[in-house]
């Protein structure tokens, strides 16, 4: 398909999109047929999207990026989830040899000396398995949400991903976090026990903290770094690609 057609493609699916509920809309999502891969970090907004297609069985296979580097609590609610929704979350790893050119080149911890050394090791743990875990995908649903960050106030609900050629759906863009909290509790659907502990969005172990009262939901990670904009480099918005800016 050509980046033209995707373009107008995620641009009518934008409009589509907004006026469904979450069930709705990732059925629409499902149907369109080709590869749909739901990526999840089994944070609380993940765990709603994998209830949705575990409850209804939907055609959209369910991937995780297993960085190496995650908390205990988040590797033990892997397989909790599966078991509560019989299904599969296909694991993505780094490869050891990126992992000992990283270490050898910063330092296995590396990353908090510089933005530099942090973007590397995202590179090497997180967007080079993403891109195994989408290689010919023609969908990319996330758990977005426009709340979660300045950074993400304008994520649409569909938009063509340049990088990436394929459709990237936002199917929570538009939901807050209480109602994120409402239906995980008439759901029971099972959490991260550290959000209980103060970590509203929660990655990789040394990167991530605790946040005080009043913080930004995403202060907690690369903390000590002071772009307010930063991201692991995922989710990264480019300008005017379709019909809404993330
Ligand atoms: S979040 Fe931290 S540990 Fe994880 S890949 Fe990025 S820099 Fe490395």
């Amino acid at each position: 398909m050509t980046a033209i057609t995707l373009i107008e493609d995620a641009a009518t699916l934008n409009s589509q999109l907004a006026s469904l509920d979450l069930a709705g809309r990732l059925s629409l999502v499902a149907g369109l047929g080709g590869r749909a891969v739901f990526t999840t970090s089994l944070g609380i907004e993940d765990q709603v999207i994998t209830a949705e297609i575990g409850n209804h069985r939907l055609p959209i296979e369910v991937a995780t990026l297993q960085t190496g580097r995650l908390f205990p609590e988040t590797l033990a609610l892997i397989g909790e989830t599966e078991s509560q929704y019989d299904i599969n979350i296909v694991r993505y790893e780094p490869e050891q040899a990126d992992i000992d050119a990283y270490a050898e080149k910063y330092g296995l911890n590396g990353f908090y000396e510089s933005v530099e050394a942090r973007h590397a090791c995202c590179g090497v743990r997180k967007l080079k398995p993403l891109a195994r875990a989408l290689s010919g995908a023609t969908i990319w649903i996330t758990g977005l949400r426009r709340g979660q960050s300045a950074n993400r106030a304008d994520t649409p609900f569909a938009e063509f991903d340049p990088e990436r050629n394929l459709i990237k759906i936002n199917p929570l863009a538009d939901w807050d976090i209480d109602a994120i909290r409402a239906y995980v509790a008439d759901n029971s659907v099972p959490v991260n026990p550290l959000h209980a502990r103060g970590y509203p969005s929660i990655g990789c172990e040394p990167c991530t903290r605790a946040i005080k009262p009043g913080e930004p939901e995403r202060a907690g990670r690369w903390w000590w770094e002071n772009d307010e904009k930063r991201e692991c480099g995922l989710h990264v918005h480019e300008e005017g690609a379709t019909a809404a800016a993330q």
